[in-house]
């Protein structure tokens, strides 16, 4: 018990979440009440049933309808305060969260800079009465088209600074080849604007080799499959290349069959650098606190090599070298 007692106080960083997916279940009602939207589900045992994924593509579904739930600019607000505070309680001090900006202004409407302000507005308060900090990672979604991928990463790389500190790809990977936004990336890329990818999740190699030649991936979303190429793994250790897995996501979206069959140690000993993450936490009855914990319990992944993951996060956040390294040491001086 001490071991988790550890994990808990343990300041952590975590690099992959999306803000859509970690609306908690009893908000997600409220606002589907509030906004009219009619869920398979009116209570929490309900959307537990309903958080049962069958597929990639049915969790995208699901993905969608949840999404159609957020109609306002003061409901943005609402969710990345309350992500925002579920990250104190876990003693995440600085997170990296995705918000898929275009999918909102399409269903609901919403301009993206009054997004932006919702979340920066979160944002002041989370630093100010909870003393953690959170930078943005605005995503393209692989089906969009290439005109609509370059909109997004020209507002992306617009508002670097302002509350964005990434671009990132997301989408079903069995559909779309990455190089079709590769203009888009190309454009945060000589903008300065780091880029995270998924990739090597549903999709074997090709789709991590992809990302990384053609769009320029500074990190992996995932890159699980990474382990199918020897020379893809040579390449990711060598190049020191971040993955940011998240063994609980993996499970429940059946890329692998459970808990104890997750390739993470395997990972680990190939020498990769690895980040530990929830991805979308509720959907998949998990907190990041939970992650680090089975990743002790039942993976065997000692206590110090969980902080050096910590560590790791903090080394890849994709922020300016001084706040990286303060962010950096804040983590080391508390664990
Ligand atoms: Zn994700």
């Amino acid at each position: 018990m001490e071991a988790l007692e550890k994990i808990r106080k343990m300041p952590k960083v975590e690099l992959h979440v999306h803000l859509e997916g970690s609306v908690r279940p009893e908000t997600l009602l409220q606002l589907a009440q509030r906004n009219g939207v009619t869920l398979p589900a009116t209570d929490l045992e309900g959307l537990r049933k309903w958080y049962q994924f069958s597929s990639f593509e049915h969790f995208v579904e699901i993905y969608v309808a949840l999404s159609k739930c957020i109609r306002t600019a003061e409901d943005v607000e609402l969710i990345t305060r309350q992500f925002l505070a579920g990250q104190a309680e876990q003693n995440i001090v600085y997170s990296e969260a995705t918000l898929t900006v275009w999918t909102l202004k399409r269903l609901a409407g919403i301009a993206l800079d009054d997004q932006l302000a919702a979340v920066n507005r979160a944002r002041e308060w989370a630093r100010h009465d909870l003393g953690v900090e959170m930078g943005l990672i605005i995503d393209i979604i692989r089906e969009e088209s290439p005109e609509d991928g370059l909109a997004i990463a020209e507002w992306a790389v617009k508002n670097h600074g302002n509350g964005v500190v990434g671009l990132g790809l997301s989408g079903i990977e069995a559909k779309t080849n990455p190089a079709v936004h590769a203009k888009a990336f190309q454009l945060a890329r000589e903008a300065g604007l780091p880029i995270s990818c998924h990739a090597g999740e549903t999709q074997g190699p090709w789709s991590i080799w992809s990302c990384l030649n053609d769009l320029g991936a500074d990190r992996i979303g995932h890159g699980v499959r990474c382990l199918e190429d020897p020379d893809l793994v040579a390449h990711l250790r060598d190049q020191q290349i971040p993955l940011e897995v998240c063994p609980s996501s993996n499970v429940c979206l059946k890329v692998v069959n459970d808990w104890h069959s997750h390739p993470l140690r395997q990972l680990h000993e190939a020498g990769l650098t690895i980040t530990l993450n929830s991805d979308d936490p509720p959907m998949f009855g998990t907190t990041l606190t939970q992650e680090f914990e089975r990743a002790h319990l039942d993976q065997g992944i000692p206590l110090e090599t969980l902080k050096d993951w910590s560590l790791q996060a903090a080394g890849n956040a994709f922020l300016p070298e001084a706040e990286k390294a303060d962010l950096m040491t804040s983590v080391m001086a508390h664990s």
